[in-house]
This record gives C-alpha cells, structure tokens and sequence, in this order.
C-alpha cells in the first residue's frame, strides 16, 4: 500500500492564506501593520533569494518589509547597529538576519543580538530556552511547519515513539522539543548514532534532516510511520530529500515530497510568526 502523500505546497499556501486575513484583522484592530525587517550580509546568490522570497511573501500576506542589506566586508559593529536601530523600531515586529553570514562574522553572536519579542527565526538563545521552558515564545519556523504538517496528516504525537535525525539548533533540537511538549517519546539521532537503521525503525515519527541525498531506505522504516523530510539535496538530477521518496513510500503511512513537502511550510510560518511578534509587542502595549 502506497502513502498518503502530505502536500505541503496547498498546506502553505493555505497557512498563508490565513495569516493574510488575520494580518487585516490585526491592522484594522490596532491601526498597525505587522512588519517584518530583514539583514543580508554579502551578495551570496542562495542567501540573496531566500530574502527576496521572504519579503515578497510577506508582501503577499500585507506585512510590511523593510530591508538592509550590507557588504560581504561589514563589520560586526555595523551588523550590531542595524540590529540595534531595528530593535527599538516600533514598525518592525520581526527581524531576520539571514544565514551564514561571511566570515569573519558571528552569526550565532548577531542572531543573539535580536530582541527575543522580535525574533521570527526563533534562533536566540532566550527562544530556545522559551521553547525549552514550554513558556510562550516564537519557535523556528521549519520545525514549527512540520507540527503544522503532522497536525493536518491526523498523526497521533502523544505516546508516540519519534525519531529526528539531525541535532542542529536550527531545525533538530527545537523539533525535538516541539514533539516533546505534544507529549511524544523523542530520540534525536545524529551521525554517531549507533545503529541508525535500528533506532529510525523503532519510530512512529520518523523526521530527516540530515543533509544527505536520499539516506533514509525503505528497510529503516516501520511500516505505517509518518515519515517526514527535511532534507533539501540539489543533485545533477534535481532536488532531492533525505529519504529515499520512492521506497519508502511503499512503506509509510503518511509522508511529505521533496519538493512540494516541508520546504513551503517554512515561509508561512516565518509569516506567522512575524504577525505572532506583532500581537505580543500590541498586548506589551496596550493599557493593564
Ligand atoms: P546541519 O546543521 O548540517 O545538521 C545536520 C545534522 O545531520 C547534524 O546533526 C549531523 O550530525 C547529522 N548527520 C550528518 N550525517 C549524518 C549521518 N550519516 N547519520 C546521521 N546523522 C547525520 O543541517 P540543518 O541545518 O539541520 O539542515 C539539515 C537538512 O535540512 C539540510 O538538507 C537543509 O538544507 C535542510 N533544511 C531544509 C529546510 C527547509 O525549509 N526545507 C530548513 C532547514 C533545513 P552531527 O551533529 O553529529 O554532525
């Protein structure tokens, strides 16, 4: 029996369809519109449209954007005075800064620098350790996507055994606490696990990101699991996940594509989030 397919690109679309409407609600409630500011060092082409898709989305959605771009050669203090001047905007809800930023730069440093109330990548150390706490927060958008993702298949997470391959703090660790609060039993894998094969086939929720073209094979797979995956590999064929689509289906209950599965999920909820850090900064606002 083959999968049903999660289709993550009419999933996000609709995510962004609603956070449009809810984007009108706010404004025409508090006469403000959500904005969200982004930061891109360098000219790197990848980074460079990765903003550019950001911004026209938020666009789309009636956020207003507001971007700084600086040279490949910045330096630190001059990041940190963008940072700092958009930090005390109060038209900016949200704030990104792109990553990786060039080196010599710290973009572990920079991120840490955003107002955590502003922080729509959810990367600063008070986010994670909201999101740790189970204290509200804004939480990193792909992992954020994958709830939203494993919500909408109908999979049960409380009780259920979920495995993430993959511990970056970028996307392992916060999906790691994400399925911990929806009260499931998390293993996050790695690449000294031993036994990887072994540990995914326990899973009821199995979760790729890895960074490696097709890694996850049929025979690591419970049969009826939710597999999704993360994993984006740009190969002379096309783009790739982590796990072997093709296969693996044949096995799982419930999978996402690669393209077309998480990937669009990520930008919708950066979107959210940003009118998230618009209601939070409007309820710190509003009189007791
Ligand atoms: P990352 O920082 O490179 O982390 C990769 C993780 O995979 C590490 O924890 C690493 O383990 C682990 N790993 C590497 N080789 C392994 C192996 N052979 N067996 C088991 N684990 C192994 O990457 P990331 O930022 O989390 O991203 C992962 C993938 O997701 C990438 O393909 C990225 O493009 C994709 N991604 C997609 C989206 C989206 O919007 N669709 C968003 C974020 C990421 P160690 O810690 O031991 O090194």
């Amino acid at each position: 029996m083959s999968a049903e397919i999660i289709d993550g690109k009419a999933i996000g679309a609709r995510v962004r369809e609603e956070v449009a409407r809810d984007v009108e609600a706010f404004t025409a409630r508090t006469g403000r519109r959500p904005g969200l500011a982004t930061i891109l060092v360098g000219d790197d082409p990848a980074s460079a449209m990765y903003v550019a898709n950001k911004r026209k989305s938020a666009a789309e959605a009636g956020i207003t954007s507001f971007h700084h771009g600086l040279p490949a050669d910045a330096t630190s203090e001059q990041v940190e005075a963008v940072i700092e001047q958009l930090n005390a905007d109060d038209d900016v809800s949200g704030i990104l800064c792109q990553l990786p930023v060039p080196d010599p730069l710290d973009g572990v440093h920079l991120t840490g620098l955003i107002d955590a109330r502003k922080d729509v990548d959810g990367l600063t150390p008070l986010s994670a350790g909201y999101l740790a706490l189970g204290r509200e927060g804004l939480r990193p958008a792909t992992p954020s996507g994958v709830m939203v993702l494993l919500h909408e298949a109908g999979v049960e997470l409380s009780g259920a055994e979920a495995v993430v391959i993959g511990r970056s703090n970028l996307f392992g660790k916060p999906m790691a606490q994400l399925l911990l609060a929806a009260n499931a039993t998390v293993t996050i894998a790695h690449s000294r696990t031993a036994d990887l094969a072994a540990v995914c086939r326990r899973a009821d929720v199995l979760i790729a990101a890895v960074g490696r073209d097709r890694m996850v094979k049929a025979d690591w797979v419970k049969p009826g699991a939710a597999v999704i995956d993360v994993g984006t590999n740009r190969g002379p064929d096309g783009l790739h996940g982590d796990v072997d689509f093709d296969a693996v289906k044949d096995v799982a209950g419930v999978i996402t594509p690669v393209p077309g599965g998480v990937g669009p999920m990520t930008i919708a909820m950066l979107l959210r989030n940003t009118l998230t850090a618009a209601e939070m900064l409007a309820r710190e606002e509003a009189p007791a």
